[in-house]
């Protein structure tokens, strides 16, 4: 069995059906035409991190503990996660020991690569000049040497030419598209040629949501800035497809889809007004808190363009997306952060890029002071509170729902998981808390015109499987994999096997190590310039 996976960050079902109707992306129409294709729910929040964890381990982040691009556990700064943050077996680790080749290239999360019967090249937080780029250590240095211009991430948008700046993360995707040749022609095609022997390989394509997240408003008739990558990743997958053996099963998925963005729903001003999070008295505090009330915020003066972002961005906000590296101190030291809460007097807070609440648990946070004897009765009042928040100059409210932890996620880490989850209506306001406040407003204008949506996709093609519909959770994909490679499911995944894509009768096992005992990590280096460099943080 050899089984190819294209992942393609964000691919919306909608936009992709949308462009093979009009005859675009030959080859990921030929997937779709030949077999099954449908929605694949992401995570809740449909983020890239757990989105990515859930995909690789069947299981959802109550049971890996990866919620967020941060662990908050005990830090209000926050550790930006990676693979050792993941506290499950992956399904990379269970074919391995089943004797299937597994070879990876770019997926998210697997940053330390874990040790595999092939090879695991990282996904875009692999820090620069690390020892482990790459697993085996040896193929780092094979493979920049056969392709120079191969890329662990894409390049931001700094504004200024979008055509150039599209131009520029195609490259990468051709690149990306190379290196996947140069490795499966290196690394696996032995192994093709041994019928005994079962091969996965994936790649992952992040072009696509670095696309979208920046240009989603910059669809013209003449142009299609999304639709100018996609096309260059479908050139690859097609180039790639012409090296599988005849017999290859191919699966196309996506962690959550995309869709545009109306305003922000600032979550930490909105909790800020509540009286569940409260400032510092210090002259400091005071003075900011006078100047962003009277409009001298990162919010309003960032028309003042390019410099106003730089100084935004060493702050540790606002990304460095729309400018260079221009830095003055005194806006530094002028605008509102998580330096000026007072933890001690804090009920709750936000850290997160999509509608999550914290509470100020005593024992989890770093200073928390709430016990758990309060903490239900309050979370609750927040949730009813959040659902009566309505947008700016109507009575529509801004979220269909807000629902405590327990009703989203189950397993072993539930206590680490954000309290309070919320879903905006229609996914077009952002729930929104960083590290900075912004602005004193509790709605505000998007940074960027696009953000994910819970909505991804699934296509898949092989000798057994038939034509038609399928939609499914990401957190079916592992034991899928796992049952196409009659390797036994463990009982602790909450995925299910489609057996649309892999009929075989399913076994399961009971592993009494599935769960990895959890011990903090160290951050690496570099990964938190890299997420603010994509807006994330
Ligand atoms: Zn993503």
């Amino acid at each position: 069995m050899n089984v190819f996976v294209f992942a393609i960050d964000g691919a919306s079902p909608d936009l992709v059906n949308g462009w093979i109707s009009r005859g675009h992306l030959s080859h990921i129409a030929k997937v779709k035409g030949k077999g099954l294709s449908g929605h694949l729910e992401s995570t809740f929040p449909p983020l890239t991190g757990p989105a990515w964890s859930s995909f690789q381990t069947g299981v959802n982040p109550g049971k890996h503990r990866v919620y967020n691009w941060l662990d908050l556990s005990g830090s209000y700064e926050g550790r930006v996660v990676n693979r050792s943050s993941i506290k499950v077996k992956t399904v990379w680790n269970a074919l391995s020991a089943n004797g299937c080749k597994v070879g990876l290239l770019s997926l998210p999360m697997t940053y330390p690569p874990e040790e595999v019967n092939g090879f695991i090249v990282p996904g875009f937080l692999t820090p620069e000049k690390a020892p482990d780029q790459s697993y085996p250590a040896r193929l780092t240095k094979e493979l920049t040497k056969a392709q120079p211009g191969f890329q662990y991430g894409v390049n931001q948008y700094f504004g200024g030419s979008a055509r150039s700046w599209v131009q520029d993360i195609k490259e990468t995707v051709s690149a990306r598209g190379q290196a996947a040749r140069f490795l499966i022609k290196q690394e696996l095609s032995e192994s093709f040629s041994n019928d005994n022997e079962d091969v996965i390989f994936l790649v992952h394509f992040l072009a696509s949501d670095s696309v979208q997240h920046y240009l989603w408003d910059r669809v013209t008739d003449d142009w299609d800035p999304r639709l100018d990558v996609f096309n260059s990743i479908d050139e690859q997958i097609g180039s790639i497809m012409e090296l599988a053996p005849s017999d290859s099963v191919f699966l196309i998925v996506s962690d959550h889809g995309f869709g545009p963005v109306e305003r922000i729903f600032n979550v930490n001003n909105w909790l800020r007004k509540e009286g569940y999070l409260k400032l510092k008295r210090g002259v400091g505090t005071s003075v900011k808190r006078g100047l962003s009330g009277i409009g001298f915020n990162q919010h309003k003066l960032a028309p003042m363009g390019e410099k106003v972002y730089g100084m935004a961005k060493q702050l540790g906000f606002l990304s460095g997306n729309l400018m260079n590296d221009t830095t003055h101190p005194l806006l530094k030291k002028s605008f509102l952060s998580t330096n000026d809460v007072d933890w001690e007097n804090t009920i709750a807070y936000s850290r997160c890029d999509i509608g999550h609440v914290r509470l100020n648990l005593a024992g989890r946070e770093q200073k928390g002071i709430l016990g758990s004897r309060h903490s239900s009765q309050i979370r609750d009042e927040i949730i009813q509170k959040l659902e009566q928040v309505t947008l700016p100059g109507s009575d529509v409210r801004m979220a269909d729902w807000g629902k405590p932890k327990e009703n989203i996620f189950e397993g072993p880490y539930l206590q680490h998981a954000p309290d309070i989850l919320f879903n905006p209506l229609n996914q077009k306001t952002l729930g929104f808390g960083g590290v900075m406040f912004v602005s004193n407003k509790q709605f505000v204008s998007p940074f960027r015109p696009g953000n994910h949506r819970r909505d991804g996709l699934i296509m898949a093609c092989g000798p057994a499987i038939k034509q038609g519909t399928v939609n499914a959770s990401i957190l079916d994909v592992g034991p899928t994999l796992l049952n196409l490679f009659s390797t036994p499911v463990p009982v602790q995944m909450d995925g299910k096997i489609l057996r649309e894509i892999a009929p075989e009768q399913p076994s399961y096992t009971e592993t009494n190590d599935f769960y990895i005992p959890h011990q903090p990590t160290k951050e690496r280096a570099g990964s938190r310039e890299k997420l603010e460099g994509l807006g994330y943080l």
